[in-house]
């Protein structure tokens, strides 16, 4: 088995910072990604808060940027996904591509699109149904599309989609938008969009494209279809910590407990960006977060070593 002082886990921006940290400590240290490189950021074609960068920068160049700068002091990567974690010192990891053995883990797993979780949606997904309307709103200029959802994501997502479609219907089970006040004012003052209040949508209808939404309202209880040629789900995002549930203490909504070091309840695993409770869920945050649950586990390291004899593997 593979032994590693570090097992980052996770490619975005708080995993690739946290890599290019621990590698540049001299921590003999494994990053594992299951997809592309960059998390979140790919799907955003540009990105304009993260500072260095005035013009702004693609998510995915970013992402790639990061990665460069992140293996280029021997951080060592594997794209494999992460089936288990063992409680213990060291930490054991089972991945798709074998297992490894960790003395301190930092997760930085990140989190993904809630579902709908309604008949025809898995289906139809890439075929009408999207959960990025910044990566495939232009494919529909000049129809009719909806955005399920009433947050921020919703309402940015809606506006957005303004600049493509000729209608927006936003779909929100309740009579008020989560969003804040900005946004609301700016949507509700946009013609482009349709509200449909207090309703949800029951089925995605559609042979190979979808055509459809099944809608009920949850007030009257009253039926309806919406024809449009595409729904962009903005429900909300939920953290990838399903594997870690074992180790480390999660909240009720499945977020990853730290304190300001980024440490968990687990002696040595320490946890960053979007899967920590209350993370803003930004960019610059997710690279502190790296950052700071690197030098934690370093430090961490540094103590096994004096204190308890450990040597490097
Ligand atoms: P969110 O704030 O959790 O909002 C999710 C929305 O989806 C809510 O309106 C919720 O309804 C609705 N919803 C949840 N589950 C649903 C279901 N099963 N069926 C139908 N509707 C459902 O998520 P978010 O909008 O993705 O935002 C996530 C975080 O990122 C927030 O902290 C947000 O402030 C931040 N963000 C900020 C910006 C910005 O420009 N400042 C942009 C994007 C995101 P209820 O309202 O009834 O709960």
């Amino acid at each position: 088995m593979a032994k590693y002082e570090v097992i980052i886990i996770g490619g975005g921006p708080a995993g690739l910072t946290a890599g290019l940290y621990t590698s540049r400590a001299g921590l003999k240290s494994l990053l594992v990604e299951r997809g592309i490189f960059g998390g979140q950021i790919i799907n955003a074609t540009l990105v304009e808060n993260y500072p260095g960068f005035p013009q702004g920068i693609s998510g995915a160049e970013l992402g790639s940027l990061m990665h460069q700068q992140a293996v280029k002091y021997g951080l060592a990567v594997v794209t494999a996904e992460v089936k288990g974690t063992a409680q213990g010192q060291p930490y054991g990891i089972s991945t798709t591509e074998g297992d490894f053995e960790g003395r301190a883990i930092i997760i930085a797993a990140g989190s993904e699109y809630r579902k709908l979780g309604v008949l025809g949606e898995e289906r139809l997904t890439g075929h009408g149904v999207s959960y990025c309307a910044t990566c495939d709103g232009f494919f529909f200029r000049d129809r009719e599309v909806a955005v399920a959802g009433g947050g921020d994501t919703a309402i940015t997502d809606a506006l957005e989609l303004t600049r493509h479609a000729k209608k927006v219907y936003i779909i929100h089970r309740r009579d008020q938008l989560r969003a804040g006040q900005v946004l609301q004012q700016r949507a509700f003052a946009e013609p482009k969009l349709e509200f449909v209040w207090s309703t949800v949508v029951e089925e995605l209808v559609g042979d190979k494209v979808l055509e459809e939404l099944k809608l009920r309202n949850v007030k009257t209880g009253q039926q309806s279809n919406l024809k449009v040629d595409a729904v962009f789900v903005a429900v909300g995002l939920m953290p990838n910590s399903q594997s870690f549930f074992n180790i480390v203490d999660l909240d009720d909504a499945g977020y990853i407990i730290t304190d300001e070091t980024m440490a968990t309840s687990a002696p040595g695993v320490f946890a960053g960006g979007d899967i920590r409770r209350n993370s803003p869920r930004q960019v610059s945050a997710a690279v502190g977060d790296g950052a700071t649950a690197a030098m934690s586990a370093f430090r961490y390291i540094q103590e096994q070593r004096n204190e308890v004899g450990i040597t490097s593997p």
